[in-house]
Protein backbone atom coordinates (compact mmCIF):
# COMPACT_ATOMS: atom_id res chain seq x y z
CA UNK A 1 0.00 0.00 0.00
CA UNK A 2 1.15 3.49 -0.78
CA UNK A 3 1.98 5.91 1.82
CA UNK A 4 -0.85 8.08 0.15
CA UNK A 5 -3.19 5.22 0.16
CA UNK A 6 -2.56 4.44 4.18
CA UNK A 7 -2.68 8.28 4.86
CA UNK A 8 -6.38 8.73 3.03
CA UNK A 9 -7.60 5.44 5.02
CA UNK A 10 -5.94 6.97 8.13
CA UNK A 11 -7.64 10.12 7.78
CA UNK A 12 -10.89 8.15 6.97
CA UNK A 13 -10.38 6.52 10.16
CA UNK A 14 -9.86 9.87 12.40
CA UNK A 15 -12.89 11.26 10.03
CA UNK A 16 -15.09 8.30 11.88
CA UNK A 17 -14.20 8.96 14.73
CA UNK A 18 -15.21 12.52 14.60
CA UNK A 19 -18.40 11.18 13.41
CA UNK A 20 -19.97 10.74 17.10
CA UNK A 21 -19.03 14.37 18.05
CA UNK A 22 -21.86 16.45 17.05
CA UNK A 23 -22.12 19.33 14.62
CA UNK A 24 -19.33 17.26 12.27
CA UNK A 25 -20.27 16.78 8.53
CA UNK A 26 -20.26 13.18 7.57
CA UNK A 27 -19.01 13.72 4.45
CA UNK A 28 -14.98 14.42 6.17
CA UNK A 29 -15.02 10.35 6.32
CA UNK A 30 -15.85 10.15 2.76
CA UNK A 31 -14.05 13.00 0.99
CA UNK A 32 -10.97 11.24 -0.63
CA UNK A 33 -12.96 9.60 -3.60
CA UNK A 34 -15.40 9.61 -5.95
CA UNK A 35 -18.18 8.32 -3.61
CA UNK A 36 -19.64 9.97 -0.96
CA UNK A 37 -21.87 8.69 1.92
CA UNK A 38 -25.59 10.49 1.38
CA UNK A 39 -27.25 12.33 4.45
CA UNK A 40 -30.27 10.51 6.28
CA UNK A 41 -33.37 12.12 5.06
CA UNK A 42 -34.62 12.14 8.56
CA UNK A 43 -33.25 12.26 12.70
CA UNK A 44 -31.61 9.38 13.82
CA UNK A 45 -34.86 8.82 16.15
CA UNK A 46 -37.17 8.96 13.03
CA UNK A 47 -37.86 4.93 13.10
CA UNK A 48 -38.39 4.69 16.88
CA UNK A 49 -41.59 2.39 15.97
CA UNK A 50 -39.05 -0.14 14.58
CA UNK A 51 -35.09 0.74 15.16
CA UNK A 52 -33.73 3.00 17.99
CA UNK A 53 -31.86 5.95 17.23
CA UNK A 54 -28.05 4.27 18.46
CA UNK A 55 -28.61 1.93 15.98
CA UNK A 56 -29.17 4.13 13.36
CA UNK A 57 -26.06 6.81 14.31
CA UNK A 58 -24.58 3.38 14.51
CA UNK A 59 -25.64 1.63 11.13
CA UNK A 60 -25.26 4.89 8.54
CA UNK A 61 -22.26 6.94 10.40
CA UNK A 62 -20.02 3.74 10.81
CA UNK A 63 -21.41 0.86 8.93
CA UNK A 64 -22.07 2.73 5.80
CA UNK A 65 -19.44 5.43 6.13
CA UNK A 66 -16.73 2.28 6.50
CA UNK A 67 -18.04 0.86 3.41
CA UNK A 68 -17.71 3.77 1.03
CA UNK A 69 -14.17 4.84 2.43
CA UNK A 70 -13.69 0.68 1.81
CA UNK A 71 -14.71 1.64 -1.95
CA UNK A 72 -13.39 4.76 -2.39
CA UNK A 73 -9.92 3.16 -1.31
CA UNK A 74 -10.52 -0.45 -3.56
CA UNK A 75 -11.38 2.45 -6.16
CA UNK A 76 -7.98 4.40 -5.92
CA UNK A 77 -5.73 4.19 -9.05
CA UNK A 78 -8.37 2.89 -11.01
CA UNK A 79 -9.92 6.09 -13.16
CA UNK A 80 -12.11 4.02 -15.24
CA UNK A 81 -13.98 2.33 -12.45
CA UNK A 82 -14.13 5.17 -10.45
CA UNK A 83 -15.80 7.02 -13.19
CA UNK A 84 -18.51 4.54 -13.25
CA UNK A 85 -21.98 5.20 -11.83
CA UNK A 86 -22.78 3.43 -8.59
CA UNK A 87 -25.15 1.06 -10.08
CA UNK A 88 -22.94 0.56 -13.54
CA UNK A 89 -20.15 -0.62 -11.24
CA UNK A 90 -22.51 -3.00 -9.83
CA UNK A 91 -23.29 -4.63 -13.22
CA UNK A 92 -19.75 -4.64 -14.28
CA UNK A 93 -17.55 -6.28 -11.31
CA UNK A 94 -15.81 -8.00 -13.80
CA UNK A 95 -14.48 -5.07 -15.31
CA UNK A 96 -12.72 -4.77 -11.56
CA UNK A 97 -8.89 -6.51 -11.89
CA UNK A 98 -9.39 -9.63 -9.40
CA UNK A 99 -6.86 -7.80 -6.78
CA UNK A 100 -9.51 -5.78 -5.82
CA UNK A 101 -12.80 -6.95 -7.15
CA UNK A 102 -13.89 -8.41 -3.97
CA UNK A 103 -13.51 -5.16 -2.10
CA UNK A 104 -15.15 -3.43 -4.98
CA UNK A 105 -18.07 -6.15 -4.67
CA UNK A 106 -18.70 -5.99 -0.71
CA UNK A 107 -18.28 -2.13 -0.37
CA UNK A 108 -19.87 -0.64 -3.68
CA UNK A 109 -23.13 -3.33 -2.71
CA UNK A 110 -22.96 -2.56 0.90
CA UNK A 111 -22.97 1.41 -0.62
CA UNK A 112 -26.24 0.13 -2.80
CA UNK A 113 -27.76 -1.41 -0.51
CA UNK A 114 -27.53 0.86 2.43
CA UNK A 115 -28.81 4.11 0.24
CA UNK A 116 -31.68 2.54 -0.62
CA UNK A 117 -31.90 1.61 2.77
CA UNK A 118 -32.14 4.58 4.17
CA UNK A 119 -34.85 6.06 1.58
CA UNK A 120 -37.27 3.89 1.81
CA UNK A 121 -37.84 4.17 5.58
CA UNK A 122 -38.88 7.19 7.89
CA UNK A 123 -42.57 6.86 7.09
CA UNK A 124 -45.28 6.17 9.07
CA UNK A 125 -45.98 2.78 7.84
CA UNK A 126 -49.03 1.00 7.46
CA UNK A 127 -50.55 -0.38 4.37
CA UNK A 128 -49.11 0.35 0.72
CA UNK A 129 -50.56 2.81 -1.22
CA UNK A 130 -50.76 3.69 -5.11
CA UNK A 131 -49.05 2.20 -7.81
CA UNK A 132 -47.02 0.29 -5.67
CA UNK A 133 -50.07 -1.58 -3.85
CA UNK A 134 -51.70 -2.73 -7.16
CA UNK A 135 -48.88 -3.88 -8.06
CA UNK A 136 -48.15 -5.87 -4.27
CA UNK A 137 -51.72 -7.93 -5.23
CA UNK A 138 -51.29 -8.33 -8.82
CA UNK A 139 -47.39 -9.94 -8.36
CA UNK A 140 -46.78 -10.78 -4.79
CA UNK A 141 -50.55 -12.21 -4.12
CA UNK A 142 -51.76 -9.20 -1.79
CA UNK A 143 -50.00 -7.46 1.27
CA UNK A 144 -50.75 -9.86 4.03
CA UNK A 145 -49.09 -12.43 1.79
CA UNK A 146 -46.37 -10.18 0.41
CA UNK A 147 -45.40 -9.13 4.34
CA UNK A 148 -45.36 -13.15 5.34
CA UNK A 149 -43.46 -14.27 2.54
CA UNK A 150 -40.86 -11.48 2.78
CA UNK A 151 -40.04 -12.14 6.22
CA UNK A 152 -40.13 -15.90 6.02
CA UNK A 153 -37.64 -14.76 3.38
CA UNK A 154 -35.34 -12.68 5.59
CA UNK A 155 -35.63 -15.17 7.97
CA UNK A 156 -33.92 -17.71 6.36
CA UNK A 157 -31.33 -15.69 5.32
CA UNK A 158 -27.80 -17.53 7.11
CA UNK A 159 -25.14 -15.37 8.69
CA UNK A 160 -25.36 -11.55 7.07
CA UNK A 161 -27.65 -10.96 4.10
CA UNK A 162 -30.52 -8.74 3.01
CA UNK A 163 -34.35 -9.70 1.51
CA UNK A 164 -35.34 -7.57 -1.51
CA UNK A 165 -38.20 -6.58 -3.81
CA UNK A 166 -36.69 -6.69 -7.62
CA UNK A 167 -38.63 -4.81 -9.91
CA UNK A 168 -38.46 -4.76 -14.06
CA UNK A 169 -38.53 -2.00 -16.40
CA UNK A 170 -42.38 -3.22 -16.60
CA UNK A 171 -43.03 -3.08 -13.35
CA UNK A 172 -43.09 -6.76 -12.26
CA UNK A 173 -42.12 -7.59 -8.75
CA UNK A 174 -40.66 -10.36 -7.04
CA UNK A 175 -38.94 -11.05 -3.54
CA UNK A 176 -35.21 -12.53 -3.43
CA UNK A 177 -32.53 -12.74 -0.58
CA UNK A 178 -28.85 -11.89 -1.00
CA UNK A 179 -26.19 -12.68 1.13
CA UNK A 180 -23.64 -10.39 2.58
CA UNK A 181 -23.67 -7.43 0.52
CA UNK A 182 -24.47 -8.84 -2.77
CA UNK A 183 -26.92 -6.53 -4.54
CA UNK A 184 -29.79 -7.60 -7.53
CA UNK A 185 -28.02 -5.11 -9.74
CA UNK A 186 -25.23 -7.29 -9.82
CA UNK A 187 -27.39 -9.55 -11.73
CA UNK A 188 -28.59 -6.61 -13.39
CA UNK A 189 -32.07 -6.50 -11.76
CA UNK A 190 -33.34 -3.30 -9.98
CA UNK A 191 -34.48 -3.00 -6.63
CA UNK A 192 -37.65 -1.38 -5.60
CA UNK A 193 -37.41 -1.60 -1.65
CA UNK A 194 -35.27 -4.35 0.93
CA UNK A 195 -34.72 -4.90 4.73
CA UNK A 196 -30.93 -5.79 6.33
CA UNK A 197 -31.01 -8.85 8.43
CA UNK A 198 -27.06 -8.12 9.37
CA UNK A 199 -27.20 -8.29 12.90
CA UNK A 200 -25.88 -4.72 13.25
CA UNK A 201 -29.01 -3.48 11.39
CA UNK A 202 -31.30 -4.95 14.81
CA UNK A 203 -29.17 -6.19 17.40
CA UNK A 204 -29.37 -3.64 20.07
CA UNK A 205 -33.10 -3.62 20.37
CA UNK A 206 -33.77 -7.11 19.41
CA UNK A 207 -30.84 -8.90 20.00
CA UNK A 208 -31.34 -12.40 18.35
CA UNK A 209 -34.87 -12.14 17.27
CA UNK A 210 -34.85 -11.70 13.76
CA UNK A 211 -37.86 -11.91 13.34
CA UNK A 212 -39.70 -9.43 15.63
CA UNK A 213 -37.11 -6.92 13.98
CA UNK A 214 -38.66 -8.10 10.69
CA UNK A 215 -42.00 -7.76 11.84
CA UNK A 216 -41.75 -4.27 13.38
CA UNK A 217 -39.98 -2.59 9.94
CA UNK A 218 -42.91 -2.36 8.61
CA UNK A 219 -44.01 0.15 10.68
CA UNK A 220 -41.39 2.41 9.53
CA UNK A 221 -41.84 2.26 5.55
CA UNK A 222 -42.54 5.18 3.25
CA UNK A 223 -44.67 3.68 0.54
CA UNK A 224 -44.93 7.72 -0.73
CA UNK A 225 -41.20 6.90 -1.41
CA UNK A 226 -41.59 3.52 -2.76
CA UNK A 227 -43.52 4.62 -4.99
CA UNK A 228 -41.80 6.88 -5.86
CA UNK A 229 -38.87 4.53 -6.75
CA UNK A 230 -41.75 2.14 -8.55
CA UNK A 231 -42.25 5.19 -10.86
CA UNK A 232 -38.44 5.35 -12.00
CA UNK A 233 -38.19 1.63 -12.29
CA UNK A 234 -40.83 1.92 -14.89
CA UNK A 235 -39.35 5.17 -16.72
CA UNK A 236 -35.92 3.66 -16.60
CA UNK A 237 -34.92 6.35 -14.55
CA UNK A 238 -34.35 4.55 -11.11
CA UNK A 239 -30.28 4.10 -10.42
CA UNK A 240 -29.75 2.44 -6.52
MN1 LIG B 1 -26.21 -2.74 7.31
Amino acid sequence: MSTLNRRSLILGAAGLAALAMPGRVWAQATATGPHTLPALPYAFNANEAAIDAMTMELHHGRHHAAQVAGLNAALNGQPALAGLPLDELLMNLTRAPEAIRTAVRNNAGGHANHSMFWTIMGGPGGAPTGEVAEAITRDLGGFDKFKTDFNAAGGRVFGSGWVFVTVTNSGQLAITTKPGQDNPMMDGVRVLMGNDVWEHAYYLRYQNRRADYLNSWWNVLNWTAINERYAAARAGTLRI
